[in-house]
């Protein structure tokens, strides 16, 4: 039985859709949206430019880096191109599995199944808090070989787990038993910021109404990639991740999201 979708409080995932610009959100995500947005003009910009890492991240592993495998957790509602469409288009072969614990991305799925034939791709309904129970679900191992690298994407998710040892130890725990060439890509809200009190005020309201979490500092965001070795330009500003003049302009001192990519030795 699918879990209910719940329309009287806003969630992360449909008020993310909503800044995208997508159509699978409620009215109370579209308040909310709106709220968060009077309070930090430029808040889809920003998603659309998260969004844009993602798609640059996953280009670069697949055509250069080689990786034909991907994990992909806290996925988000089904937004073209997905990122197994941007992995098939340079590698058909791309397996891709995707997880996330909101009902209302698992009521969308279908469209993240579209592989092409010479590949595969996998939904799981599953919190990214319980790393052990999803590396070990049949979608996982069904879909990927973990003797071989693996890219785990974690784009614009762990700012939602708001415990630091816990958000920390997952990373650890789902790195461990990838082999060597895998790679963590990570995207992360910060709290290093310009302006340090809109931002606080914007993500006060965020917590208090849409889901719970923290914003952590660029230090904090390092931390975890400890023990891998970060690609240039190392954890940058979103938009300044191997910028290909696609996604949009964002001022660095806006740029609310860090993200950074790195090779497991
Ligand atoms: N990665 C996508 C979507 C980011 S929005 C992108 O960058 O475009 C964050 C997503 O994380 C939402 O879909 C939300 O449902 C999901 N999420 C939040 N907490 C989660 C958890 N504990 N386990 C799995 N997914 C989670």
């Amino acid at each position: 039985m699918n879990p209910e979708i719940d329309t009287g409080k806003p969630h992360s995932a449909r008020v993310y859709d909503y800044w995208l610009g997508g159509k699978n959100n409620y009215e109370v995500d579209a308040a909310a949206g709106e709220r968060f947005e009077q309070m930090w003009p430029g808040v889809r910009e920003l998603v659309a430019a998260n969004r844009a890492f993602m798609h640059r991240a996953t280009r670069h592993l697949a055509r250069e880096a080689g990786i034909r495998q991907f994990l992909d957790i806290g996925t988000g509602i089904p937004t073209e191109p997905n990122l197994h469409q941007v992995a098939q288009a340079e590698a058909p072969e791309c397996r891709v599995v995707y997880a996330d614990n909101d009902p209302i991305v698992l009521q969308y799925a279908q469209a993240l199944l579209s592989s092409a034939s010479e590949g595969r791709t996998a939904y799981l309904h599953a919190d990214v808090t319980e790393p052990a129970a999803l590396l070990a679900s049949p979608e996982v191992r069904g879909t990927l070989d973990l003797d071989r690298p693996v890219a785990l994407s974690l784009v614009a998710l762990l700012h939602f787990v708001a415990d630091d040892e816990a958000a920390y130890g997952i990373v650890r725990e789902l790195m461990e038993p990838l082999p060597s060439g895998s790679h963590l890509v990570l995207s992360h809200g910060t709290s290093d910021t310009a302006e340090p009190d809109k931002a606080e005020q914007a993500a006060h309201f965020y917590r208090s109404n849409v889901s719970d979490g923290q914003a952590r500092s660029h230090e904090a965001v390092l931390a975890f990639f400890d023990g891998l070795e970060l690609l240039e330009p190392g954890l940058v500003p979103v938009t300044r991740w191997r910028p290909d003049g696609q996604g949009p302009q964002i001022p660095d001192h806006r740029a609310l999201i860090h993200a950074g990519v790195a090779r497991k030795p």
